[in-house]
């Protein structure tokens, strides 16, 4: 009987797994986890409903959510994509459901059902679960030819035909993998907002601006979206997804740099300054504070009024055209200075981990061992926010669940 262990009782641990049971029904299949929880950011996930996958269903357009990894998955997508997370859901009874904005939650709206279908499946196909096992030595037999030999904080041991490395981002497992001659791509956070205190944005916390042009200052950093005003700085889409293709170039900024935001989506600022003397000439007797103009909130639109010293109660008329013109600068040309970042609570994942020509995507296997395979956000992959990251980790969970299942001779 071959044994194939599997390291981390996460999501894509799960995944590979149920998979490997169904392939090889025959092996033993173990899930080592070295807390006593299971599946624990699955069941905080999408605050509490699990954002399960995307519905974006073309191979190459879901690898562009990928600020790391996306090339390397595009040959796993065109076997395990969203749609095949879908059908793996709903063959065990969990209905998967798309928001308007694409995201796919579990139809009861809660992460414990993804949850008690993966504990209630791994139990019907008799796969082994020990919690409080932490992984802390692994010795390759031949190269992996012959097989792993595990070591545990528990004091036990095993020898593996088979090993899934299926951790996360565990800073003890990268250490581990690097003494066996592995490149690792140092860790750093992906996914934050952006820490700003400036007067301008007080008390206007819970505004959003729905197509907001955000940059960052010397870099070739830049995002179009939803933005929104919290308690500490920035957040919303743009920023999120800004953070994460800039995770790397800002944790080197220390998180301290200027942002530049164009609120009027994207309007230069001489096409602001147009409009806004087109309306002085069309509309003299409007009076600027009552009406908020490029789509903004009013009390938001009060505030650039008040920045450039433009009087409410004057009509429009007697607001010169320099007024206009450094309020057409600062709409669409705002300048902040972040300093740090904060968590976001919906989602955050790690940028780093195993480096990825290091793996044969068409396995999940080492291409420096044999018999060693990778998953998830061990990986040096990680996604922008909307259920992409999990995706990643049924894709490389069912690839190396299927590939270790295979060959069970080693
Ligand atoms: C708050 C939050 C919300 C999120 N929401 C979403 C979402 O809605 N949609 C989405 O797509 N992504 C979301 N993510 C990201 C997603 O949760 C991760 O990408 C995903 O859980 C990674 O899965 P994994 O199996 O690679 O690792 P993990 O889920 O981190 O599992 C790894 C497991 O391995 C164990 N382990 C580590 N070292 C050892 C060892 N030496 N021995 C034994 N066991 C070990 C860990 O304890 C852990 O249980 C969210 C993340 C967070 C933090």
């Amino acid at each position: 009987m071959a044994v194939i262990a599997i390291i981390g009782g996460g999501a894509s641990g799960f995944l590979a797994a149920i998979t490997a049971k169904e392939a090889s029904p025959d092996s033993r299949v173990l899930i080592f986890e070295k807390t006593t929880k299971l599946l624990s950011k699955v069941r905080i996930s999408g605050g509490g409903r699990c954002n399960v996958t995307h519905a974006c269903f073309d191979p190459r357009q879901l690898t562009s959510f990928y600020p790391r990894g996306g090339r390397e998955l595009l040959s796993p997508f065109t076997r395990f994509q969203p749609k095949d997370t879908i059908e793996w859901f709903s063959r065990f009874g969990v209905k998967l459901v798309a928001e308007p904005d694409g995201r796919m939650f579990p139809s009861g709206n809660t992460s414990s059902e993804i949850v008690n279908c993966f504990m209630e499946n791994a139990q019907k196909l008799s796969v082994e679960i020990l919690t409080s096992h932490e992984l802390i030595e692994l010795t390759s037999l031949d190269s992996g030819k012959s097989g792993w030999q595990l070591r545990f904080s528990s004091g036990e041991s095993l020898a593996a035909d088979k090993v899934i490395m299926s951790g996360g981002s565990s800073s003890g497992l990268l250490h581990i993998l690097s003494g066996l001659g592995y490149s690792i791509v140092p860790p750093v956070p992906s996914l934050f907002t952006f820490n700003i205190r400036d007067s301008f944005l007080e008390g206007l916390q819970g505004i959003s601006v729905p197509d907001a042009v955000v940059s960052v200052e010397r870099t070739k950093l830049k995002q179009t979206g939803p933005t929104l005003i919290t308690h500490w700085g920035l957040s919303g889409p743009a920023i999120l997804t800004l953070s994460a293709w800039g995770a790397r170039i800002l944790h080197d900024m220390n998180y301290h740099f200027t942002l530049t935001v164009n609120w009027t989506g994207g309007k230069n600022q001489e096409e602001v300054y147009s409009k806004l003397s087109y309306l002085k000439n069309e509309q003299p007797l409007l009076k600027p504070a009552s009406k908020a103009q490029f789509g903004l909130a009013l009390k938001f639109w009060k505030r650039f009024l008040e920045r450039s010293e433009i009087e409410e109660s004057l009509p429009l008329k007697d607001i010169s055209l320099k007024k206009l013109r450094a309020l057409a600068e600062l709409l669409s040309n705002q300048k902040f200075t972040a300093d740090g970042k904060s968590t976001f609570k919906e989602e955050f994942v790690t940028c780093g981990g195993v480096s990825l020509n290091q793996i044969n995507f068409s396995t999940m296997e080492s291409r420096l061992h044999r018999n060693i395979y990778f998953t998830g956000e061990l990986l040096d992959i990680d996604a922008v926010t909307g259920g992409f990251n999990f995706q990643s980790c049924w894709t490389t969970g069912w690839i190396a669940g299927n590939a270790a299942a295979k060959t069970n001779t080693v």
